[in-house]
């Protein structure tokens, strides 16, 4: 049987994939070089529910959550949401723009939306996430650097700094370095902070 291949037009098939309306063409001639790291928990800090996939779908009942009513008429997305289990699912396919960096820059280049794979974890920021996540987050980091030039992973709070946040002081980047062996792409650098 012939081997199937792992990517198909920008869907990454280990992933569920649950599509996204929320996306759009990426400007003409633009390599994706960046993944961007957030974090989403929905309510903040309550996991194992579905709100996230609902709102990145666009199905989500603000009236369900006192919490939900600012998130009315929000459209937003990622290419990849990985849960506390390290389960991924793929909402946007990486050939094509998601919503998730919002106003950005990085390296002195702005609109991060344009040449970035946007990947929500599962947590809340500030929070620590599971190793399960950190072993997914590598998989898929891999993963895209053998399919697309990705040189570097940022978090939000690098490329929007002030305004974001996410994922925040309990993201373990070293964990990370560790967890992707020499198979990633670079990371921010990751000061020594000693007890
Ligand atoms: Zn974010």
């Amino acid at each position: 049987m012939p081997r199937r291949e792992v990517w198909h037009n920008g869907w990454w098939r280990p992933a569920h994939a649950l599509a996204s309306p929320n996306f759009g063409p990426r400007p003409a001639q633009t390599a994706v070089t960046l993944a961007v790291i957030h974090s989403i928990s929905l309510p903040p800090g309550h996991y194992r529910g579905d709100a996230v996939a609902r709102l990145f779908t666009n199905r989500l009942d603000c009236s369900a959550h006192p919490c939900f009513e600012g998130l009315r008429g929000l459209e937003v997305s990622a290419h990849f949401f990985v849960r506390r289990s390290g389960r991924v699912l793929q909402f946007v396919s990486c050939e094509q723009r998601a919503w998730h960096a919002g106003r950005s820059q990085w390296r002195g280049r702005d609109n991060c939306n344009d040449w970035s794979i946007g990947i929500e974890l599962e947590g809340l920021e500030g929070d620590a996430f599971e190793p399960a996540q950190i072993q997914s987050l590598a998989h898929l980091l891999r993963a895209l650097v053998r399919r697309y030039p990705i040189a570097e992973a940022v978090g939000h709070e690098h490329i929007a700094p002030g305004r974001k946040g996410d994922p925040g002081a309990g993201f373990d980047w070293r964990g990370l370095k560790r967890a992707l062996r020499e198979g990633g792409p670079r990371l921010p650098v990751i000061e020594d902070r000693k007890a």
